[in-house]
């Protein structure tokens, strides 16, 4: 699949390193386990969302836009990303924003305003206050795309997570870096890891595993929906990222690896086991993780590297998504723990 085809503009340091995690490795004593630090994409604090963002910018101003709008809950990390991006390339941005977990003024939504994003935000029960009307965050989306349009300027709608067949590139594109280096470095991968949210990521995991002929299992780890709605839209963007590219692969649900069992209560509520993957990570190699995604996904792994779930004679390869700014909005929750 040649990648250069498709507008693309350069927002990350990449490859972003592939590192053996030798401490966990002889810690929990299965497959060697490597991490790729895509939390070192490099953009205002990185994460995966800046990989997607570099061909949805590359969209944009190859359709002349001036604006972009993105949605996300407060602590959202694309939204983050977004905002520096498009800041990056002088375009205004625009993020209407849900209230999640944490109600402090700190993270992201800090980062977000500091970029210069306009926040729009919408109340607790997902409804903008917006001229004397209640509205839905879809409704609120379309009245600001309408208003911008009004004032003759050329939006450009990025979705939640920038997981469309566009920003699924980006994980494509991980997936043949990390290939590349793994052949490198002479090993053998046999899964890789990622949390998985609004599905863009695991997307372009599988269809780069694919592509590649390379046999990797992309293994999604939950982090808000239960596994029967998660799946089915997995397959849904796997089949038409592949149709629009015309890679001429095609997903049933039995062919997405989705795991549910980790999600705790619910989306950016903290979990014990959450809390001690983070620490877990941070005292045997000191790299942080985030509270809402990676932690998560992290302690969905270990588990399952426990009980002997992944191949011992090949790789297992963490992929760490980033997230680490919402950790500090979190502090008081791992207070106990440590
Ligand atoms: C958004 C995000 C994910 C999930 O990626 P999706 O493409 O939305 O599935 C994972 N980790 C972090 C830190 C994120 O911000």
């Amino acid at each position: 699949m040649q990648l250069s085809k498709y507008p693309r503009v350069k927002l990350i340091h990449s490859p972003t390193p592939l590192e053996h995690l030798e401490n966990l490795t002889k810690k929990l004593g299965g497959p060697e386990i490597y991490i790729k630090r895509d939390d070192c994409t490099g953009l205002a604090f990185g994460g995966n969302k800046s990989r997607k963002l570099e061909f949805l910018i590359g969209d944009a101003l190859d359709k002349n836009a001036d604006v972009v709008i993105t949605a996300g809950a407060v602590q959202s990390n694309h939204c983050r990303q977004t905002a520096a991006a498009a800041t990056k390339f002088g375009l205004e941005c625009i993020i209407v924003a849900r209230p999640s977990w944490s109600k402090d003024y700190n993270g992201n939504i800090f980062l977000d305003e500091l970029l210069g994003a306009e926040l729009v935000l919408i109340d607790e029960d997902g409804e903008a206050l917006d001229k004397g009307g209640k509205l839905s965050m879809d409704d609120t989306i379309d009245n600001i795309m309408q208003d911008l349009k009004d004032k003759g300027k050329n939006p450009y709608f990025i979705p939640v997570g920038g997981s469309n067949q566009i920003g699924s590139l980006g994980y494509i594109s991980m997936t043949m870096e990390m290939i590349s280096q793994a052949n490198d470095m002479g090993i053998e991968i046999g899964s890789m890891v990622a949390a998985s949210g609004s599905g863009g990521t695991q997307t372009g995991m599988i269809l780069g595993a694919d592509v590649e002929k390379s046999g990797i299992d992309a293994v999604g780890m939950g982090i808000s929906s239960d596994a029967s709605v998660v799946i089915p839209k997995l397959k849904d963007l796997c089949n038409e990222t592949s149709k629009y590219y015309d890679l001429g692969l095609s997903y049933e649900d039995d062919d997405i690896i989705f795991n549910d069992n980790y999600i705790g209560e619910g989306y950016g509520i903290p979990s014990e086991e959450m809390i001690e993957a983070v620490k877990l990570l941070a005292r045997t190699e000191g790299i942080i993780l985030d509270p809402v995604y990676s932690g998560k996904a992290f302690a969905g792994m270990i588990d399952l590297v426990k009980k002997g779930h992944f191949d011992e004679s090949k790789a297992l390869v963490f992929i760490h998504t980033g997230g680490t700014p919402a950790l500090f909005v979190y502090s008081n929750s791992f207070r106990e723990y440590l």
